[in-house]
């Protein structure tokens, strides 16, 4: 998304004028939400100490100060990052740390020791220079998959790196302000993110970074309000000036005017209000007026999320994507890391059930063998790609049961498309089963087994699939792609990409009245899942389970214990009768802001749908 300058407001004159004749105008920069609230304050333009790196060559007498010089870099990186964990266990009193120990881990990676050692030894190079090529050779590598997923990893490697090399140079860590500010920075390191809350940080925004990044997750953990990927913000905001940030839409407002901030002011204390009454819900079913039940579960990858997905009031992670274990390694991990990782999260979340999908890889995620493909989305991945690594395919399958012991894990295939895929699918399945047998080795034999339903193939086969397994879940961010011929991922075209284009919403009702009427259940694990414009809709439809980025979990509760399951089935026939997307929208945004008044300008921009 680019930032953009709100059509009706004038824009900000070029920076560089005088100074003082500077009208500050209004300005909305857009990007994404990564941790609701709304915060009002003074910006702090972080520009991160960057350290510069050249190519020198050393004599046969330097080699030995040169490792030295390394060895000590390293133990003052591990010391930074040793206190770096004990600040975040203190203060995120959660597993959020683990984001560190894993950059410890990086550090401390045998294979980078010994390959700067060596090549220091036998190139004759110096070490900063080295450690520079080793970890761009790594990060070159995570950036080819593509996949915002993964690539936003490579935040992680580069603050590894940074940190060793100003180790190396023996500059300061420099993370520190004064007073309470909403930090605008290009990215942010999860270290940086931690570490400013030493300070009063009233909440981040970056230029890049997507929501699904480290510093995002531990934004919305540590509840401080965040906008990523909002462009050209660093060069648009200088120190000092005023912002709103609002984590609900994901914009900042530039110098608003006093009609915004007194606008944003009843928003915060709308927030407040509805946060309040939003805790009160944590423990309460998700049940309409009238008595129809829905689960709410959530989207997550990491074991780290465990905490605030059940403090949200989540009944289950209904999509564990595992696509991240492979990241580290550039390679399948090992049958028994997966089982450490799949056990783990089944245990953290017991008695909730845990749906891990089996490695989607290929498309725009991450690839473990580099091969351009011409349209990558209609290539090798998902199921595609296992199916033709029955090895891999075996590991995982038998990973995913042997964690199953504590009962509450179900199963998931990505990329279905036939029928032929998933009797493949499955045979592997029964046969990892038979090896586990073979080996007296315990599983849950009654674990249900479902398909993702993102491919328009399948939501026309619906019948056929749920004779087939145990329940859907519905892929929308795939489905809208593959159903309107609109890749996800490509700017020149993110208006074409609607979620609420009426093909779509066909299908998903195509898809939960035929599992329906057979007696299976289903889920929807895309975004769509998490967006209130939808909830009624979805809710009409006759959807089961809902599953979501965490945070948004209370706010689809308080709708949908609000709203009467026979008025949201009236409601679903009459956007059934939209023609156009357009049309849908509007449909849905007058429910909403009827039904929904208190929410209605959180998700509602300038009266149109921000969707
Ligand atoms: C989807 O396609 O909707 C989905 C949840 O899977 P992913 O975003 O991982 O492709
Ligand atoms: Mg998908």
């Amino acid at each position: 998304m680019r930032a953009s300058v709100r059509p009706d407001l004038p824009v900000e004159p070029a920076k560089g004028g005088v100074e003082d004749a500077r009208v500050l105008e209004e300005r909305v920069l857009v990007g994404l939400p990564a941790a609701g609230g709304v915060v009002i304050g003074p910006a702090y333009v972080y520009e991160r100490e960057e350290v510069y790196v050249t190519e020198r060559a050393l004599s046969l007498e330097e080699v030995d100060a040169e490792l030295q010089l390394l060895g000590e870099a390293l133990e003052r990186a591990n010391r930074e990052l040793t206190k770096i964990i004990e600040f975040a266990q203190a203060k995120l009193d959660s597993d959020a740390s683990a984001i560190f120990e894993m950059q410890i881990m990086l550090l401390n990676d045998v294979e980078l020791g010994k390959a700067l050692e060596r090549r220091i030894r036998e190139e004759r190079k110096n070490a900063d220079f080295l450690i520079h090529q080793e970890f761009e050779r790594y990060k070159a590598m995570l950036l080819r998959t593509n996949n915002p997923l993964f690539s936003e990893r490579t935040a992680d490697l580069d603050d590894v790196a940074q940190r060793l090399l100003r180790a190396l140079q023996k500059k300061r860590l420099h993370a520190n302000i004064e007073g309470k500010h909403v930090v605008i920075a290009d990215v942010l390191t999860p270290a940086d993110t931690v570490l400013f809350l030493r300070n009063d940080v009233l909440g981040y925004a970056t230029n890049l970074g997507g929501i699904t990044s480290h510093a995002a997750i531990l934004a919305r953990s540590l509840k401080v309000p965040a906008v990523v990927g909002a462009h050209d913000a660093t060069e648009t905001i200088r120190t000092g000036d005023t912002v709103i940030l609002d984590g609900q839409l994901g914009r900042i407002i530039l110098h608003p005017s006093p009609e915004t901030i007194a606008e944003y002011r009843g928003k915060i204390d709308r927030i407040h209000e509805i946060e309040t009454r939003l805790e009160k819900l944590v423990g309460l079913p998700c049940v309409t007026p009238d008595g129809h039940k829905v689960e709410l579960s959530a989207n997550a990858e990491f074991v780290n999320e465990v905490e605030y997905v059940l403090a949200q009031g989540s009944k289950g992670i209904g999509l564990y994507r595992t696509e991240h274990l492979s990241i580290l390694e550039g390679e399948f991990p090992s049958e028994q890391e997966q089982y450490v990782a799949y056990s783990s999260i089944a245990q953290s979340m017991y008695p909730q059930s845990v749906i891990i999908r089996t490695f989607d890889l290929g498309g725009d995620k991450f690839m473990v063998q580099a091969r351009k493909e011409d349209n990558p989305s209609l290539g090798w991945r998902g199921i595609r790609v296992m199916l033709d690594k029955p090895e891999e395919f075996r590991a995982q399958l038998r990973a995913i049961l042997r964690a199953s012991v504590t009962g509450n894990i179900k199963i998931m295939f990505p990329m279905i498309s036939g029928l032929a895929e998933l009797r493949e699918a499955r045979a592997h399945f029964d046969a990892a089963k038979a090896e586990l047998q073979a080996q007296g080795c315990p599983f849950d034999d009654a674990m249900e087994v479902g398909i993702m339903i993102e491919v328009p193939s399948a939501v026309l086969l619906a019948d056929v699939f749920a004779r087939a397994v145990d329940f859907f879940s519905i892929g929308t961010n795939d489905l809208v792609q593959y159903l309107l011929a609109v890749d996800r991922n490509n700017d020149l075209i993110t208006n074409l990409y609607q979620e609420f284009h009426p093909s779509v919403i066909r299908a998903i009702k195509h898809v939960i009245d035929t599992a329906h009427a057979h007696g299976k259940w289903v889920g929807l694990c895309g975004e769509m899942g998490g967006n209130p414009l939808g909830t009624i809709l979805l809710l009409g439809l006759g959807l089961d389970e809902f599953s979501m980025v965490p945070s948004m979990i209370p706010t689809i509760k308080g709708i949908i214990r609000e709203t009467r399951y026979e008025d949201a089935k009236n409601f679903a026939e009459e956007v059934l009768r939209c023609h156009t997307t357009a049309e849908t929208k509007r449909l849905l945004a007058s429910a909403f802001r009827e039904r929904f008044p208190h929410l209605a300008s959180m998700y509602i921009l300038n009266g149109a749908m921000n969707t």
